[in-house]
């Protein structure tokens, strides 16, 4: 089935709090249409500057996400000073060599996808003595394009991180922009149970609804909270 005949979320109108209000009403009734808690909404930020986050910071919303480890750093702190109990989750692809700047400035990582990054994290979580919360990202089509680990690779790579101390809380996915997401969220929930992970990161803009009556526990919504990113 392609994505476009199905009924997608309706955007809200008003501004960033307001559409954050509706978009988390709307996230409790599809929870609970499938027999799940809400789950947390992540507010993707990335292009966006102070002037469009400090009203969602004002209405107390603490959970953000960017996918640029160097634009995060730049743009934070600065908000973190005023706002220190902010939680930023990394949701994008993270190159090894930026491995310590990430553990020093998230709270989540959503994007473990390989090898050589499991060492390089396990080598910054040593030296910082911190670890933020860490989620495997799985392709689970097999999209060239994308980041994370292939579907039959998972296991392998949740036995290597647990070897070098690591403690994987979740699994986070992206599915084909023109699919029904529906099978591959509940494909990644099963994934989740079978390795006994608590935490689903799943559902955007375009398919919130569908991924938290699925079990989402952490949702990431960009462009329906910001309006479109330029
Ligand atoms: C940009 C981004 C999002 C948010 O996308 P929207 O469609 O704007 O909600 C979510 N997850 C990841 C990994 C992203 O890069």
């Amino acid at each position: 089935m392609k994505k476009a005949s199905l009924a997608p979320p309706p955007v809200p109108i008003g501004d960033a709090a307001s559409r954050l209000a509706a978009i988390d009403a709307l996230l409790a009734k599809a929870a609970q249409s499938g027999g799940h808690g809400k789950p947390a909404l992540i507010a993707i930020s990335k292009t966006q500057g102070p002037e469009q986050i400090l009203p969602l910071l004002e209405a107390g919303h603490r959970m953000f996400g960017e996918n640029r480890v160097q634009e995060a750093a730049a743009k934070w702190p600065p908000l973190k000073q005023t706002y220190p109990d902010v939680a930023l989750h990394l949701v994008g692809q993270l190159q090894s060599n930026k491995a310590a700047d990430a553990v020093a400035l998230f709270d989540a990582i959503h994007s473990l996808d390989r090898s050589s990054l499991v060492q390089a994290l396990a080598a910054a979580v040593h030296s910082a003595g911190r670890q933020p919360l860490l989620l495997v990202q799985v392709n689970l089509a097999a999209e060239p394009q994308k980041g994370g680990v292939a579907t039959d690779a998972l296991p392998a790579l949740l036995e290597e991180a647990a070897q070098t101390g690591l403690r994987v809380s979740g699994l986070m996915t992206v599915p084909p922009a023109d699919k029904d997401p529906a099978p591959y969220f509940a494909l990644l929930a099963k994934l989740a149970k079978r390795h006994g992970l608590p935490l689903l990161s799943m559902g955007m803009s375009g398919d919130f609804d569908v991924a938290a009556a699925l079990g989402a526990t952490h949702v990431r919504i960009g462009s329906a909270l910001f309006g479109p990113r330029e």
